[in-house]
């Protein structure tokens, strides 16, 4: 559908944009009155620019001809060079201003984001094309942070998907955009370049909800709790749907309880301690079972996911450090470990091996030699379909791990075995 036909059937975007006109449709006094909804999202078609609505479905090739620029050819002959920029994400409106200043000038007003919320710019030739890259090089925060970064493509490190952390959600255990900037500065040289032998995507999660992608990243951070919610019992009946919160425990550790609170008596739960592994599905259901706690908060690591099905089938990815504390601003030891990760990596896999396919190719024991990642029981599965993660095959390799089993103390090696 062209944008004529589009304008015919919704004319209220070809009217002179009104900023005031919410405030003139809303009155208090009749909050139906006036009301419009579920109008979704505007037509996608509009925000495209005139050559790419043109050769909209005629692309024959693109190839990236510098890290964060490519290049698309039609069939038409048409040719559309793209920019693509890192942005932290939470963006300010003068942020966006200048994104859209950027657009005016070089670009006829159009921009998108990406799935990975990387800004894009379009131009058509190469000299606007030259003019754009140096504009967006130039552009810096006033303490010396690149605005506009170009890069994200290829066997590189792009954006990092990431989720609320302090800044806006009430369950987490740990931050986002902070860990997020550190570890960005860390890697920056990575967003710039195609050094590595497939592109490797990253992405933190502030609690085990893992919105976002970190079950199907090739390296991931999930923030996790240590300890048992603090159960509130004089309030717990007045916020809560008992029902609701013992059905949300994973592994049945909430029951009904009655408690007595200034002598009176009042519906609660208990939590069976031993069988809690600080989910905090229960806090998000039952604001009077609170889970924070700065000294039992922190960051696990898991790697070896991904979603495509390039070569191997997608994969979630797995738990390699179970707890690294939270280190604000910078986490420093979250940020070593993923350096360390992504430098193996890069000098042990092959062309075209993300992190998950290597790491099935040298087994996950050679992994953690590789890397010095401490191996501990933290990580062996013990949920439900738990067996099928163990091995039922004596294919493994002699590790250092294997070693220090083997020349463990006795009494070490019967605690083990039992
Ligand atoms: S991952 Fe958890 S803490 Fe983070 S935004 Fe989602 S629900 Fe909130
Ligand atoms: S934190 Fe998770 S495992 Fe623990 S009681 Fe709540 S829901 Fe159950």
């Amino acid at each position: 559908m062209g944008i004529e036909k589009f304008k015919e059937l919704d004319p209220i975007y070809t009217q002179p944009y009104d900023p005031t006109l919410a405030e003139k449709l809303y009155n208090p006094e009749k909050p139906m009155e006036n009301r419009i909804t579920d109008i979704g999202p505007p037509y996608f078609w509009q925000f495209m620019p005139p050559v790419i609505q043109k050769n909209y479905g005629k692309w024959v090739s693109h190839e990236i001809i510098q890290p964060g620029v490519l290049k698309y050819k039609s069939e038409t002959g048409d040719v559309v060079y793209v920019v693509r920029c890192g942005t932290p994400r939470l963006e300010t409106t003068d942020y966006i201003r200048e994104i859209c200043e950027i657009a005016d000038k070089y670009c006829g007003g159009y921009v998108r984001w990406t799935t990975r919320n990387n800004v894009e710019f379009h131009v058509t030739d190469e000299e606007t094309l030259k003019a754009l890259i140096e504009d967006l090089k130039n552009r810096k925060h006033p303490n010396g942070s690149y605005k506009f970064p170009i890069g994200g493509t290829g066997a590189g490190i792009s954006n990092i998907v990431h989720t609320q952390g302090w800044i806006h959600c009430h369950t987490p255990a740990i931050d986002a955009s902070g860990i997020v900037k550190a570890i960005m500065d860390e890697l920056f040289e990575y967003f710039g370049s195609h050094k590595l032998p497939a592109k490797t995507k990253l992405a933190l999660a502030c609690c085990l909800n893992m919105c976002g992608a970190v079950h199907c990243s090739d390296l991931a951070l999930v923030g996790i709790h240590r300890k048992p919610p603090l159960v509130e019992d004089e309030r717990l009946e007045h916020v809560c749907e008992i029902p609701l919160v013992i059905a949300s425990c994973p592994l049945g550790a909430i029951k009904p309880a009655t408690a007595e609170v200034d002598g009176k008596k009042k519906k609660t739960v208990r939590i069976n301690v031993d069988r809690c592994m600080f989910c905090g599905n229960c806090y998000t259901m039952c604001p009077a079972l609170p889970i924070a706690d700065g000294e039992g908060d922190g960051i696990a690591i898991v790697v070896g996911g991904k979603v495509s099905n390039r070569i191997t089938p997608p994969e979630f990815s797995r738990v390699v450090i179970p707890y690294i504390p939270n280190e604000p601003p910078r986490w420093p030891t979250t940020v070593k470990w993923i350096k360390k990760i992504i430098e193996i990596y890069s000098q042990h896999a092959n062309k075209y091996e993300r992190i998950g396919t290597w790491i099935n190719r040298i087994g996950w024991e050679r992994f953690f030699e590789l890397t010095g990642i401490p191996f501990t029981e933290k990580c062996i599965d013990d949920y439900r379909l738990a067996y099928t993660t163990y091995r039922t095959s004596m294919h493994f390799k002699f590790t250092k791990h294997v070693d220090e089993v083997f020349n463990a103390p006795e009494n070490y090696k019967v605690e083990l075995f039992k």
